[in-house]
Formats: structure tokens, sequence, C-alpha cells
């Protein structure tokens, strides 16, 4: 196995930066790449090294395989990482960066395939033993076929891409009558996201959990599992907020649903960090639903309640080195969780925004972790996900972790543009949370009540921020400018003043 010093890091935002973090402590050197739109991103100043890969469009530049492994030769990288999204499932990536003679940091090519094929991968779960949820483990070819299949299975159902992911060409069929409509639409969509078509039946099942098992495989034939993530709290089935353990699970209960995931990935000769995704209902059944073969956006709850750096691990495990996690130490130590804090305006139905970070406090303290991809002063645009940054923090109990992740949203000040912050805030002080009682239509239920009331004091607050900004540049007007060459915006003891204002309801 090749002797790994420096890595390329395929990726931008938070994920980009966590991963150059990571390469740091394990005294590798990091190389970062970015769009013209990126290149005042805090992930470009914090690697070693930094290349220019393209225009603003990911298609030109971080989707761009050629100009990635180009700027791995280029820079004497041994390795690649791709991070989440972008090339990371991508076999063809995989495979080119092999052929270009370096490593990639994931599995073989050969498992992304079979994992991303979603009929392939419930085939291959079904023979490894691995309960699936009910539905063909074949495409159906037409309307008229998917309608026979939906009939055996009993309504709802949910047509689903083959090639699929991000909830893209997924159709809830209510009944018959809605079936050929639902099944041109989910066609078509998949067809236009993926490049194919082709759609397969699922049943759908009533309020499950969605509960996903982290696991790591190194080259020497070991595959561990690092416990669950409860993921139930999804908007258009794109999770939102994620925790680690869920209340969910009894420790008998946890160790049969590790042993599916660790079948699942066994049976696809899985190497590095991946997860098992499992629909979990309420008497304890559970059922695969896919397998997604990277680091996940959600790794961090994980790492904080199994004091795991899955990164590093990541890093060892492409090293050819064994993992420095063994089974029988893993015990899940009190509890995490993560809010994604985004660029979309919960009060008007998560509409993606844009705008430059006029301002921004990020919260700290005891138990909180910030894994951000921006700072103060860089824009938001429309060309990658919404995705800011993430809060995430632990405590000995589910009820600590609850109060601190309320406390350090509190402290979190983001003003320029609106962000999900106030929709998480709700969610920490809605009763049936706090009680633990999700499942996946949580949103759906106590979404609206919880959003209807208008902005309170969460957005108030940074509104008293724009107003002291604007005011303190119309006094920075009067004097004469700054000796530096460049305009910053400096928070005054005038600002913090309007901050605590805001923060009185
Ligand atoms: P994608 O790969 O497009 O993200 P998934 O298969 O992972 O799609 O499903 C995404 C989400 O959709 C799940 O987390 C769950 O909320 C919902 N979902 C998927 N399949 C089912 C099903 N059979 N029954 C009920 N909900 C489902």
């Amino acid at each position: 196995m090749a002797e790994i010093s420096r890595v390329l890091v395929a990726n931008r935002g938070e994920i980009a930066l966590r991963i150059i973090r990571a390469c740091h402590e394990e005294r590798l050197e990091a190389v970062a790449v970015y769009s013209q739109a990126d290149r005042l991103s805090p992930h470009v100043r914090a690697a070693e090294l930094a290349v220019p890969i393209g225009p603003a469009p990911a298609v030109d530049s971080y989707l761009n395989m050629g100009r990635l492994i180009e700027a791995a030769r280029s820079t004497g990288c041994q390795a690649i990482h791709p991070g989440y999204g972008f090339l990371s499932e991508r076999a063809p990536f995989a495979d080119a960066v092999a052929r270009a003679g370096l490593v990639f940091i994931g599995p073989p090519a050969a498992a992304i395939v079979a994992m991303g094929d979603k009929t392939e991968a419930r085939r291959r779960m079904q023979a490894a033993g691995v309960p699936i949820v009910p539905g063909t483990t074949q495409a159906v070819s037409d309307a008229k076929r998917a309608r026979y299949e939906a009939t055996r299975l009993g309504f709802p159902v949910l047509l689903k891409a083959v090639a699929g992911g991000g909830g893209k060409g997924m159709r809830l069929v209510h009944e018959p009558a809605e079936l050929e409509a639902a099944f041109q639409a989910a066609q078509g969509e998949a067809l236009r996201a993926f490049g194919a078509g082709d759609v397969y039946v699922e049943k759908y099942l009533q309020r499950p959990r969605h509960v996903e098992i982290q696991v790591l495989a190194d080259t020497h034939g070991r595959v561990v599992a690092l416990g669950e993530r409860e993921c139930s709290i999804q908007r258009r089935h794109q999770k939102l907020i994620e925790e680690a353990p869920s209340v969910a699970l009894s420790p008998a209960l946890r160790r049969r649903m590790s042993e599916a995931a660790t079948a699942a990935a066994g049976s696809v000769g899985y190497v590095g960090a991946g997860t098992i995704e499992f629909l979990l209902g309420p008497g304890g059944e559970f059922h695969f639903l896919e397998m997604n073969t990277r680091l996940q956006v959600e790794h961090p709850v994980t790492e904080l309640v199994y004091g795991v750096d899955i990164v590093r691990e990541q890093l060892r495990i492409a090293a050819g080195k064994p993992m420095r996690v063994h089974a029988g130490t893993l015990n899940p130590r009190g509890h995490a969780i993560e809010c994604r804090i985004t660029s979309e305006d919960p009060f008007n139905d998560f509409l993606p925004a844009t705008g430059v970070l006029r301002y921004l406090r990020v919260p700290s303290g005891p138990g909180v972790r910030w894994d951000g991809g921006v700072e103060q002063g860089n824009e938001v645009t429309l060309f990658y996900d919404p995705l800011i940054a993430k809060l995430i923090v632990w405590g000995d109990t589910r009820e600590i972790a609850i109060q601190r992740m309320r406390r350090a949203l509190r402290e979190l000040v983001i003003v320029g543009l609106p962000t999900s912050q106030a929709f998480h805030l709700r969610v920490m002080e809605e009763p049936t949370f706090q009680r633990g009682e999700l499942d996946i239509t949580y949103l759906e239920r106590v979404g609206p009540a919880l959003l209807a009331p208008e902005p309170r004091a969460e957005v108030v607050r940074p509104l008293a921020v724009v107003a002291a900004l604007l005011a303190e540049e119309q006094r920075a007007a009067a004097v004469p400018p700054p000796l530096s060459d460049r305009p910053t915006v400096r928070p005054s003891g005038w600002v913090d003043a309007a901050v605590r204002e805001g923060l009185r309801e």
C-alpha cells in the first residue's frame, strides 16, 4: 500500500475543512481545491496548498474528474478524499483515481456500484440475510407492472429510482388511480437526475423511524459497527436534525442492527467508512433502506458518543493501516445532537436564500462543536447545497444535550441571510421532540404549528444586529477610512449591546 503524506481534498465547505483538520492531526498535508466562487472560503486557506479548478458551477469544477486528478498529481498528492456529495459515490471516479496511481479514500469501486443500484443492493442484502423493505428487487418495466406489484404489496407504495439519491425520482402513491401519473413523474425525474429512468416499487411503511448504523472496515478484514444515528427529522426526505444514540434502541436491538449492518458491509467487500440506513418500526422490526458508501454529513454525532474520529480512521484505513477501533470496547457515552444550519428560510417553506454573511458569531463553550464552512464576509450562492455549518452538541444525557443545543442556538448570530436557526430552536423546545417521540413524518405533523407563528426573538435578534451594523457603517463613513485596503466590518461594543437587547424576549 502506498505511503500517504499528502491528500487532495476534492470537496468544499464544512466537509473540506473537516477533512483538512483530520489530515493535519494525522500529520498529513492537505491540498484544497476551489471554484471561482469559493476563492475566499476558509477551506482554501486551511490547506497547505490550494488549486483553482474552474468556474462556480459544480459540473465545471467539483465534478470535473480530470481537473481533480490533475490537481492531485501536480501537487504531489498520493490520495484523494472525496468527502460527501459531488464525486463521492461515483464508481468511475474511484476507478479513475486508482488508474492515475492514486489512493481513493473510500470503498472499492465495486462496492459503490453494488450499493449505488438500489435493486442490486436489495438483492445482495436479501442474500446476506439482512431484512429489506418489502417490494420488488428488480426495476418494473411499466406502470401496469408497477400497479400489479403495488396491489400485491398493498397501498400506499413508494416508487423509487433504481439509481436514486437525495430523494429524487421518489413518489408516494396512495391508490391505484394515482399510479400512472406517479410512474411517469418518477421515471422522468430519475432520468433527468441520474441519466437512468428505472423505477422499482417499495411498500410505504407507516411512520417508521430512520435509524442508521455507522460502519468502519479496514483492509485487515475487520468490520465494526459504531452504533446508530436517529435521523427521523427530515424535510422532503432530507435530514435536518440527527442524534446519537436513538431513544428507540435497547442494547439488544442495537446489537441486532449492528450485526445486520456489518453483514451488509461484509457482503460487498466494504472498506472504509460507510452507513447502512434502516427504517425502524415501533415494534423494533427494521428494514434495510440503502447503504451510503461514503462519509456522511451527520458523522459527528457518532464521533462524540463513541470517542472516535471517523475521518482519521478513513485516512488510516486508506493507508492500509489497521483501524484503531475495537468492537469489544464500543459503547455509546452520553448523547449528541446535530442541527444542520442551512441558508434556507423556515418561515418561507425553506426557500434557499443567498447573500453575504455580514456578521457571524459562532457558539462555543462546554460540549459545543461547530463544523462550519463559511466565515463572516463570505457569500452564500445558489451554486452549491445550502449547508452553512453543522452545530453539534454533546451532553451526559439527552435532556442535557437538548438544553445545551438551545443555549448554543441562542448564542449563534448570523446576519445577512435567513437560516434554519430559528426552526432548530423551536424543535428543541417542542414537547414531542423532547420526549423523543420521533418518526419520519415528524415535520409534516409538527412543522406547520411550529412555524406558523411569525418570526419572533430568534429572528428579531439578528435584525437588531443589522440595524447596529448599519449605524456603525454610517458612523465609520464619517471618519477617515482605516489604513487597510480592504473594507472590514468590525462589531463594536454597541453591536454587542444590540445583541443583548434582542435577546430579551
Ligand atoms: P434517497 O437515496 O433518495 O435519499 P432513501 O431510500 O434513502 O432515498 O429514502 C429517503 C427517505 O425517504 C427515508 O429516510 C425515509 O424518510 C423515506 N422512505 C424511503 N423509503 C421508504 C419506505 N419504504 N417507507 C416509508 N418511508 C420511506
